[in-house]
């Protein structure tokens, strides 16, 4: 094995920095899995999408793996549990896990069910996700609690769900919703829940989602509405029912110091309020706990400053030092962290379907055109000529000559006076020319900005068998990055400088900014195709991806396969799901499987009548359409039209 090599894929990839103990490459170049987090406990990922196909799985997929979710939900009440020993914290902690991050039936399922141990509650924002959570029993003691914009329905569903013995707490985004909460009160007083207040801090995150937070963020109340509505509490005799403080200023906040002020700003309106009569048992300060995707441990956008034992640490011993100046108790400190929870647990992989090289350009590989004396153009002469001589001390001057000489080749071809032959062999020099200056630029010190340039047109294009608005939506709609690379193969030397494009019929599917250390790369390094399947990882996907999922192209949820390993190291996929079918994707556009069936028979009978298809290639192209209207939409195999 190629060790030496392997080494340099690691850094490259800086799968050891993002990968935060889950991810890593073994010694025989495969990208591993560590589940538990313990390295001797490895699932090598080739190998287990190698088993998902046996099971007739096949990619693209979404490789789960719950213990995962168990693992980050451990860390989260380790770090504080430490924090409060450290800081001789009283007041506890509790986490509620936020539906919208992912609504997977199955994700949650285990959200619940490894939360258990730790009365791990749910936060939900919207009347859908308030149904779906009240399915859950919870621990006893668990919180749940109700965000986002409520009107009444929603509000009397919080009461039905109090009665059923959750323990809810509506978090208050306006007055008025506390008006209702006081009206249904008179007719149902023993199941009114808890009422909370997220109130708007002046305190604002960082990275891409700091307008969460800040004076003019949608969310939260005014101080002039925060103190109306205390005041609607006390006019109602309903002071006990205040049990929570709520604020959240955004999404992975890149800077641990923003995260500070806001607390000590939290702080100070929390014990004021306790000050005014009023005795809220928590402090729920949201989610933002940032993940760390390119493994800089930076405040750039995709990482994070701090870790989770710091997060923990800041947030105990801030909240307690203004307790202590307040001279109020410590209330029982509320986390709603999704992002962290939940971004590790699953890989997208994708099977690369296609290479587009300007190679292609440029080799004609079988197909090479000869330089035809008779028919050929002065442009196409200088072309030759460049081709030829280019040199490193003259391969400025040319490359710049030879891009004349090129479109003059595209003007005459426009005016009818070169024929394809030509055009083609003009793109062969002029791409093969490219390539030779690029090679002489590299060797200078500071490659000349034109070159940076060239060298991103001339990447390599691998066509991944996924849809990035399906699978990756934040890397199209934010320009997120995410970790990505081969799963295999890394004991050989990458070949490509590529881009990945997805097979949406959309220029925007493509990914052409990959994570780096210092900024972000505008390439990736890949393989050769080979014989082999070569898979592409798309990794920390685990959070939002798949809520804010669309299907554009009919391209709808993929495959997915959940994976367990136990103590002995022996890994299994437990369950499979099949990704949505043609017929239902379809149906989600109002369309009628059976309506399709009928108009296709109807038009191959048409056919059979006009004598234009014989029966029996009509009975097998009605039979192979209904199949391929259950099958999959992503790129498969041919349906075996004979
Ligand atoms: N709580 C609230 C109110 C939110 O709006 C969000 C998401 O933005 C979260 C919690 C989860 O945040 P994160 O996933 O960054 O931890």
């Amino acid at each position: 094995m190629n060790i030496q090599q392997i080494q340099e894929a690691r850094e490259e990839y800086g799968i050891d920095g993002w990968g935060d103990g889950y991810f890593g490459i073994d010694d025989n170049g495969n990208v591993a899995c560590y589940p538990t987090g313990e390295e001797h406990l490895s699932i090598d990922l080739p190998k287990l999408i190698e088993q998902a196909k046996d099971m007739s799985l096949e990619a693209p997929m979404i490789l789960r793996f719950p213990q995962i979710i168990e693992n980050q939900i451990s860390r989260l009440h380790q770090a504080f549990r430490e924090a409060s020993w450290e800081y001789s914290y009283k007041g506890g902690h509790k986490a509620v896990f936020p539906f919208k991050v992912n609504q997977r039936r199955e994700f949650i399922d285990h959200i619940v069910s490894c939360g258990n141990q730790f009365s791990y509650g749910l936060e939900v924002g919207s009347k859908p996700e308030l149904l779906a959570a009240m399915k859950y029993n919870l621990a006893d003691d668990a919180l749940f609690i109700c965000n986002g914009f409520k009107d009444r329905e929603f509000i009397e569903t919080g009461f039905i769900a109090k009665s059923m013995g959750k323990n809810v707490i509506l978090v208050v985004e306006g007055p008025d919703e506390l008006d209702h909460i006081v009206d249904i009160a008179k007719s149902y007083e023993s199941f009114c829940p808890d009422i909370g207040i997220r109130a708007k801090l002046y305190s604002r995150g960082s990275g891409k989602w700091a307008k969460s937070s800040g004076e003019s963020s949608k969310f939260g109340l005014t101080t002039v509405e925060v103190l109306k509505c205390l005041s609607i509490l006390k006019k109602h005799g309903m002071e006990g029912k205040l049990q929570m403080l709520h604020f959240h200023i955004g999404s992975q906040v890149t800077e641990i110091k923003r995260i500070k002020n806001a607390i000590k700003e939290a702080s100070r309106v929390f014990a004021k309020v306790t000050h005014m009569g009023f005795a809220p048992r928590n402090l729920n300060i949201g989610g933002g706990v940032g993940v760390d995707y390119d493994g800089s441990k930076t405040s750039y956008q995709s990482s994070a400053n701090y870790s989770l034992q710091e997060l923990a640490n800041d947030v105990v011993y801030e909240i307690g030092e203004v307790c202590k100046r307040e001279k109020i108790p410590s209330p029982q400190i509320v986390t709603e962290s999704g992002r962290v929870i939940a971004a590790y647990h699953s890989i997208v992989v994708a099977d690369v379907r296609e290479v587009q090289s300007t190679e292609s350009f440029s080799t004609g590989d079988d197909f090479e055109i000869g330089l035809d004396e008779k028919t050929s153009h002065k442009s196409l002469g200088e072309l030759k000529y460049i081709f030829d001589n280019i040199t490193r001390k003259n391969y400025i001057e040319f490359y710049h000559d030879s891009i004349e000489y090129y479109e003059e080749m595209f003007t005459l071809f426009n005016l009818g006076y070169v024929n394809l032959e030509e055009r083609a062999l003009a793109e062969q020099l002029f791409y093969r020319i490219c390539r030779r200056a690029l090679y002489f630029s590299s060797f200078e010190k500071h490659v000349p900005q034109e070159f940076e340039a060239l060298q991103q047109r001339m990447v390599s294009k691998f066509l991944a068998n996924f849809s990035i608005f399906q699978s990756i939506p934040d890397a199209w709609s934010i320009d997120q990055l995410f970790p990505v690379m081969p799963l295999s193969q890394h004991e050989q030397k990458p070949t490509h400088k590529a881009t990945i494009v997805d097979i949406t019929c959309d220029s925007d599917g493509c990914l052409e900014r990959f994570i780096d250390r210092k900024d972000f790369r505008k390439t990736l390094d890949l393989h050769a195709p080979s014989d082999r399947p070569y898979y592409l990882g798309f990794f920390l996907v685990g959070a939002y991806q798949e809520s804010l999922a669309n299907e554009h192209n009919l391209f709808g949820a993929i495959n997915e396969a959940e994976v367990f390993i136990d103590d002995n190291g022996q890994w299994e996929i437990r369950k499979t799901t099949i990704g949505d079918p043609i017929d239902e994707l379809l149906t989600c556009r109002n369309y009628e499987t059976k309506d399709i069936l009928e108009s296709f028979s109807t038009q191959l009978e048409s056919a059979e009548k006009e004598g234009k298809l014989d029966q029996k290639s009509k009975e097998v192209f009605e039979d192979l359409l209904k199949k391929l209207m259950s099958g999959s939409p992503y790129l498969n195999k041919s349906i075996n039209i004979k």
